[in-house]
């Protein structure tokens, strides 16, 4: 097994509900909160959660674009929670994060040259007479054509913009990229080509991978392993395989069943998540996930569950896992009463 090359420990990235002239902010939005997780060299981690958990604070707080309230984040063995100005400069080029929407994220109102020269000026292996050669070789990587480097990018599709997006995060020669609902806004027939040429991308140059989106289905295709995000905490972190054969959080397994299926009864059997996604503001006391948890019990309102390990690198954050996951698999919630 490879060694981490992200390690959190403790993360807690909260921002102030209010920002009084003198004192402490009399309340917090606990965006991340507590979160230990190390990311493995090579590996595509996925992240998921419904929308509003946290899970793009997570992934913007790693790579410094969110604020850091407390805890560590090492990148290499470094600690660069700390670091600002000059000193993180040499880390970003190092970490990139591919957004949701390409539209959005490419300026209208430059060619895709020079969308990728401003990306290669981060890239101090590359001088300024080599931008043109290495914008081609970045298009060939992402199966755009090099001929069309100085179109701008409302003439690309969607795909082809987010293609251009992945090329941009490569320029500065990364190690680690984090999508954030990088597919999302995808036709489906596109997001498995973006998906492809991502899989690709991580085997030919050796990337770590954050995957972040709110749809637990597409995470089989991409992931190696998944952790699980409610509230701000992770609950949930497994192999993607075992995962999905048998979830062992309440919350991961109502996850898994909200998966959109094809038959309605069916559907219906199975349950889909009631109640509201918390307020990071104010979540419920105890286990966050208790008031819509069908197997919550007196505990789970005052305490909330410590981390138990349920194997190399993967761990469950519930009360009462051991009785609940019996056979292999969560037992019914019929039979837990
Ligand atoms: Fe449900 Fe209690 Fe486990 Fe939370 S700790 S997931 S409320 S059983």
């Amino acid at each position: 097994m490879n060694e981490p090359l992200i390690r959190l420990e403790h993360l807690n990235t909260w921002f102030p509900n209010d920002k009084p002239i003198l004192g402490k902010p009399s309340s917090w939005v606990k965006a991340v909160s507590d979160v230990s997780l190390d990311i493995i060299e090579g590996e595509c981690l996925g992240l998921v959660g419904e929308s509003g958990c946290g899970k793009s604070t997570l992934g913007r707080a790693i790579l410094r674009l969110a604020p850091l309230y407390s805890g560590e984040i090492r990148f290499m063995g470094d600690d660069i929670g700390k670091l600002s100005g000059k000193r993180l400069k040499p880390y970003r080029s190092r970490m990139q994060m591919v957004f949701q929407d390409p539209k959005a994220s490419l300026n209208p109102k430059m060619t895709i040259f020079k969308i990728l020269s401003e990306a290669l000026v981060l890239n101090s292996g590359v001088v300024k007479e080599d931008y043109l050669e290495q914008a081609v070789k970045l298009l060939h990587l992402v199966d755009l054509r090099p001929e069309h480097i100085y179109r701008f990018p409302h003439e690309f599709s969607g795909g082809q913009q987010q293609r251009i997006c992945i090329a941009r995060a490569l320029a500065t020669d990364p190690k680690f990229i984090v999508f954030d609902e990088a597919t999302s806004a995808l036709d489906v027939s596109v997001q498995a080509q973006v998906i492809n040429l991502m899989k690709a991308l991580q085997d030919k140059l050796n990337l770590t991978y954050l995957f972040i989106s709110h749809d637990l289905s597409i995470m089989e295709h991409v992931c190696k392993r998944v952790a699980v995000m409610y509230a701000g905490e992770i609950i949930e972190v497994q192999d993607a395989d075992a995962l999905f054969a048998s979830p062992r959080h309440p919350y991961t397994k109502a996850l898994k069943n909200a998966v959109p299926i094809a038959d309605p009864e069916f559907r219906n059997e199975l349950g889909i998540l009631k109640g509201e996604v918390p307020k990071l503001s104010d979540p419920p006391p105890g286990c966050h996930f208790h008031p819509r948890c069908d197997y919550s019990q007196d505990i789970c309102k005052k305490e909330n569950p410590l981390v138990s390990e349920t194997g190399y690198n993967s761990w469950v954050r519930c009360h009462f896992h051991e009785q609940l996951w019996t056979k292999g698999e969560l037992i019914d919630n019929k039979e837990s009463s």
